[in-house]
């Protein structure tokens, strides 16, 4: 047993190593710092594939630095980088929010905090969770649609991916023996996310059972209690995301 970790530890360090994307340390988020695994790509820092996240500076290891986390009465001042191709997916993604919840995004005048959707080429769809203070960037890839959109705006209301819920062995199973070990930090529970009623297999924060993180595409990295796969669908808001999103921003 023994050398089956051992091995299993030199087989984690070298993927680590090799990998020399992934890095180890204290991150902040709006609820405090943690230590974790994340990616560099470029001048941006990435856990589960598509949360951006900093390295934490010595005052915020202090605590003195916490970021503010929710947006003022529900409003979400926005810019979108020019050179973003095809700008009516942010405009559809702003227009169904404001049609279907309490949230409003609304054209930046001067507010001092406020999304930037900056035009990521054909890198990946990302976000910062929860308000940051200050200008906060959505990256906004080529290939990155309306419903896509929504989920990373989710992501700067304050929201986390279901799948990451401390509370989620209760409704998934992670299949490690599946993931590249590089990515397995992806799979870890996000320590601040909070539990929105029940684990919401129709939310459009979810990852699907097979994604991009898989050693073998044609098998499952997550499943069902039951060894069932599910979707991660991006039409819009589950019920339970909208139950969520009210009980995050109360009128
Ligand atoms: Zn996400």
């Amino acid at each position: 047993m023994k050398n089956i970790m051992l091995f299993a530890l030199v087989v984690l360090l070298c993927s680590f190593t090799v990998d020399a994307k992934v890095k180890f340390g204290p991150i902040v988020t709006t609820e405090g710092v943690y230590k974790s695994f994340y990616e560099v790509q470029g001048d941006s820092y990435l856990i589960e594939g598509d949360i951006l996240v900093e390295p934490a500076l010595e005052k915020d290891m202090k605590g003195t630095a916490r970021r503010t986390g929710r947006w003022d009465k529900g409003i979400v001042p926005f810019v979108v980088d020019d050179s973003i191709p095809n700008p009516s997916r942010i405009a559809d993604a702003a227009a169904y929010l404001n049609a279907h919840t309490s949230i409003r995004l609304v054209a930046r005048t001067n507010e001092a905090s406020y999304v930037y959707f900056k035009n990521n080429g054909t890198a990946g769809c990302s976000s910062f969770v929860g308000r940051q203070g200050g200008k906060q960037i959505i990256n906004v890839p080529d290939w990155c649609g309306s419903g896509s959109l929504v989920h990373e705006v989710l992501h700067a209301l304050g929201f986390y991916h279901e799948q990451s819920r401390p509370d989620r062995h209760k409704s998934i199973k992670v299949k490690w023996s599946n993931i590249q070990l590089s990515a397995w930090f992806n799979f870890f529970v996000a320590p601040f996310a909070k539990k929105y009623g029940e684990f919401d297999f129709n939310s459009i924060m979810l990852y699907p059972s097979y994604n991009g993180f898989a050693k073998d595409p044609n098998k499952p990295t997550m499943t069902k209690r039951d060894g069932s796969t599910f979707e991660g669908q991006r039409n819009g808001l589950s019920e339970g995301d909208f139950a969520a999103l009210a009980q995050m921003y109360p009128n």
